[in-house]
C-alpha cells in the first residue's frame, strides 16, 4: 500500500475542507471497499479522511418517511423494525449482500459508493479506462461474463455491483448530500450513479468534497411493503455478487397492479430502472402473462458482449420470478 495521510474529521465542514485541500482524497467509512482497493493499488488517495465520528448513524422516522444516516451500518439498517415493517425490500436486498461480518462494518453511504468488481479494474497490469482514463478497456474484448448488457459504452462495460441501491431506487429514495460549500441537496437516488459514456472514471454525479449525509425513504413507498421482492441470482448461494438482481415492488388494488417498480442490478453501470417493464405492468392483473411481458420489456434494449449473452434470458426470467414472488403467486 502506498503512503497516505490520515485525517480524522470532527465535523462535516472540516471533512469537506480536508478533501478539497488534497485532490483525490477519499472519505473513510467502514473501509471494506476503500481499504481493499488501496491495498490492491487501485485507489491511491493522498489523504484518507475518517468520517466515522460524524453524527450520521441515526435511523429515525421523519414527517416525510424514514431517514437512514450515512454511517448507520448495513446490519443496523436491515434489522431496524421500521425498515423491516415498511420497507422489507430494502432489508432483503441488504441481507442478500456480502456476509454478516462485512455488513456489520459496511455503512449505508459507503455501500452506495462501492466500486465495480470488474476483474481488470482490480488488475493494475491491465488497461482500464475507469482506473486510468485513456488506457483502454480490457474487458470489452476480454473475459466479460460478469459485465453489462445495458447502457455500456466502448469506454467501459463494467457494472455497478451493489444490492442496496437497487432496492432504494425501487422505493423512490433520495440521497442527502452536503457539498463542500456547505449547501445541502436532496437528489433522487436514480441521479446518483451514472452511465459510463466517455468518462467511466466517474461512477457517480458527486463532486469532490461532496459528503453523503443519509438516505430518505418516502412514506408513500410503504405502499409496496406487502408486495415486494428482491431476487439475487449468483454463482454461489452466499458471499457472492449478483450476476443479475431484481428489485420488484408492486402496489396492488385487489389483483390489479396500481403501481410497479422494476430495478435490475448488475446489468449496467448503474442500477437499471425499467420504465418499459413498469408500463407493461400498470393496470394489468397480476399473473405470469403480465410478468413475462415485463421481463421481455426490461431486456428489450440489451446488447450482450461475447461472454454474457446468458444475462439477457436470465434477466427476463429473474424479472418474471421476482414479480411472481412480489405478488405472492410463487
Ligand atoms: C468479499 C466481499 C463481498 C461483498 N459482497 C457484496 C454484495 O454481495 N453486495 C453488495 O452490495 N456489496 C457487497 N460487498 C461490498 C460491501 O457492501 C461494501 O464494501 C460496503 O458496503 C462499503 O461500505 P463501507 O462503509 O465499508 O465503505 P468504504 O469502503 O469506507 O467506502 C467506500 C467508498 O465510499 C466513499 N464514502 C463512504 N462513505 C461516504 C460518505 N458518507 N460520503 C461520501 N463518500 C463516502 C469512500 O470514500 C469510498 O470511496 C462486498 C464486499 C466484500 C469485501
Ligand atoms: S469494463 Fe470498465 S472497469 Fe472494466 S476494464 Fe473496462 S474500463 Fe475498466
Amino acid at each position: 500500500m502506498r503512503p497516505f495521510e490520515y485525517v480524522r474529521a470532527d465535523d462535516a465542514a472540516a471533512g469537506a475542507a480536508a478533501a478539497l485541500q488534497a485532490p483525490g482524497s477519499r472519505f473513510l467509512a467502514g473501509g471494506t471497499n476503500l481499504l481493499d482497493l488501496m491495498k490492491e493499488d487501485v485507489e491511491r488517495p493522498p489523504r484518507v479522511i475518517d468520517i466515522r465520528r460524524l453524527p450520521l448513524g441515526q435511523i429515525e422516522r421523519t414527517r416525510a418517511g424514514l431517514s437512514l444516516g450515512a454511517l448507520a451500518t448495513n446490519t443496523e439498517t436491515a434489522n431496524h423494525p421500521m425498515v423491516r415493517e415498511h420497507y422489507p425490500l430494502l432489508s432483503q436486498a441488504i441481507v442478500a449482500g456480502a456476509s454478516g461480518q462485512l455488513r456489520n462494518m459496511a455503512t449505508n453511504g459507503g455501500n452506495l459508493l462501492q466500486r465495480t468488481r470488474c476483474n481488470y479494474f482490480y488488475d493494475t497490469a491491465m488497461p482500464c479506462n475507469k482506473r486510468q482514463p485513456g488506457s483502454g478497456c480490457a474487458a470489452r474484448e476480454g473475459l466479460n461474463r460478469i459485465h453489462a448488457v445495458l447502457g455500456w459504452s466502448e469506454a467501459c462495460v463494467a457494472t455497478y455491483p451493489g444490492d442496496m441501491a437497487n432496492a432504494l431506487y425501487a422505493l423512490d429514495a433520495s440521497v442527502r448530500v452536503r457539498a463542500a460549500s456547505g449547501a445541502e441537496r436532496l437528489m433522487p437516488i436514480g441521479e446518483l450513479h451514472r452511465l459510463p459514456g466517455n468518462a467511466p472514471d466517474r461512477d457517480t454525479t458527486l463532486a469532490p468534497g461532496d459528503l453523503i449525509l443519509g438516505v430518505e425513504l418516502p412514506v408513500a413507498a410503504a405502499a409496496f411493503a406487502r408486495n415486494s421482492h428482491y431476487l439475487k441470482v449468483r454463482d454461489r448461494a452466499s458471499y457472492a455478487f449478483a450476476m443479475v438482481a431484481v428489485a420488484a415492488a408492486l402496489d396492488m388494488d385487489g389483483n390489479r397492479i396500481r403501481q410497479a417498480r422494476v430495478v435490475l442490478g448488475s446489468v449496467a453501470h448503474m442500477p437499471w430502472r425499467s420504465a418499459a417493464a413498469e408500463a407493461a405492468l400498470v393496470g394489468q392483473p397480476a399473473g405470469p402473462e403480465a410478468f413475462r411481458r415485463a421481463g421481455e420489456a426490461a431486456l428489450a434494449e440489451a446488447r450482450p458482449l461475447a461472454h454474457n449473452a446468458y444475462k439477457v434470458e436470465l434477466g427476463r426470467r429473474a424479472v418474471e420470478r421476482a414479480l411472481m414472488r412480489a405478488s405472492r403467486l410463487a
